[in-house]
């Protein structure tokens, strides 16, 4: 039986999509079709944001994107709002100080999407900021912030959003230039269901800008966004490198997520997973707000999320726990990308049914059979 991965991330990834891998068959520094292939999947990219805004890839994990992010647009002495509603967004804080930045934390209940009218409430009595940092979709807890609401707020004031939308690229609606947002990174290993190691970044005017214009020079190389978009001679695009590879497998990926209504896909299994999962009698951790990429549900008592991961291993599904203080008390589902299909769910709750019977906490309802009767109901 081959494994099932229904993860919070990485997620799973189609065969035709690392087979375009094995098909990669030139040099990236030396061959100018090279250029233009990756042009073309950048473009396909940028469709998922709806942007023709400067778009550009790094090797790494998305944290690359994150931390290059924060280094290439905080400057010593620049006071950085931090949005923060879980682990992802308080990160920020720590990136922000390593580069020399006063980072200011508004922080709000995990639970809850970010408050706009507290945030409005905030912002009227203290707004000197430079730039604010924010997470879209807090991957943790299935919560998913209001992008354009938050950036709305922030615009009143000239104050530039750095947005962490890893998890959310693809699953939720992302208007870049409509928003008003300023810098939008995303990793290649979430909803995209690519390989791991490609992070994107999206940079509005104001951005470019602020890089542009700052007194003291970036400190990092590599991590310089400027050295990824701000080159004359086509001849030195890449500072370094580029994974043809990976990039045709993220071109491949793109074609399989935007061949499908793919907002509407996720909002339909969000909805599916979180109606089915409160039939069965457990609740959910996140109260509003919820992503339409993941949902974090809580635990019963005396029930550890290893003892549940272990169980599902054992049938050869991989889902997630929790991260960071809930790590044990919660157990997340990713439905994010190539990890949704029917077949893939029916197996998903058939083996939550038989997991939470044989730990000894027998759920009021099956989850198989409640996904099966929803998936034939009109309302979903
Ligand atoms: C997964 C994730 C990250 C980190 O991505 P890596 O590629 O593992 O570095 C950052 N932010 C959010 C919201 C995520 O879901």
């Amino acid at each position: 039986m081959a494994r099932r991965i229904l993860c919070a991330g990485p997620t799973a990834i189609a065969p035709a999509v690392l087979d375009r891998m094995t098909q990669a068959s030139t040099n990236p520094d030396l061959d100018p079709a090279y250029l233009s292939f990756h042009q073309q999947v950048i473009k396909k990219y940028q469709r998922l944001l709806n942007t023709e805004a400067t778009t550009f890839m790094m090797l790494g994990e998305a944290m690359v994107a994150l931390e290059g992010a924060v280094v290439s647009l905080v400057e010593p002495g620049d006071r950085v709002l931090v949005l923060s509603n879980g682990v992802y967004g308080q990160g920020f804080a720590d990136y922000v100080r390593f580069v020399g930045g006063e980072p200011v934390v508004f922080s709000q209940d995990h639970r809850h999407g970010l408050d706009l009218d507290r945030l409005a409430a905030f912002l009227a009595e203290d707004h000197d900021f430079a730039l604010a940092t924010m997470v879209h979709c807090e991957t943790p807890t299935g919560v998913t912030n209001d992008l354009a609401g938050l950036a709305g707020l922030l615009n009143r004031y000239g104050i530039l959003s750095i947005v962490d939308s890893v998890s959310g690229i693809g699953g939720e609606k992302v208007d870049f230039d409509a928003f008003g947002l300023d810098c939008i990174l995303c990793g290649s290993q979430k909803v995209l269901s690519a390989p791991t190691g490609l992070a994107l970044v999206t940079l509005s005017k104001r951005a470019e800008a602020k890089i542009a214009d700052r007194q003291k020079e970036v400190p990092s190389f590599y991590l310089n966004f400027k050295n990824y978009y701000a080159y004359d001679d086509p001849a030195f695009a890449f500072p370094y490198t580029m994974s043809e590879h990976l990039t045709a497998a993220l071109d491949e990926a793109l074609d399989r997520l935007l061949a499908q209504d793919y907002l509407s896909l996720h909002a339909r299994y969000a909805r599916l997973t979180r109606e089915t999962v409160r039939a069965s009698g457990l609740s959910l951790y996140a109260l509003d707000h919820f992503a339409s990429t993941v949902t974090a549900v809580c635990l019963p008592e005396g029930l550890s999320a290893s003892q549940l991961l272990d169980a599902m291993r054992a049938k050869d599904i991989l889902i997630s726990k929790g991260v960071g203080p809930m790590a044990d008390r919660l157990f997340r589902i990713g439905h994010m990308g190539n990890n949704i299909s029917e077949d893939n769910f029916r197996a998903l709750f058939a083996a939550l049914d038989q997991s939470f019977t044989d730990l000894g906490y027998p759920l009021d309802q099956s989850l198989e059979e409640t996904f099966t009767a929803f998936l034939a109901d009109d309302r979903f």
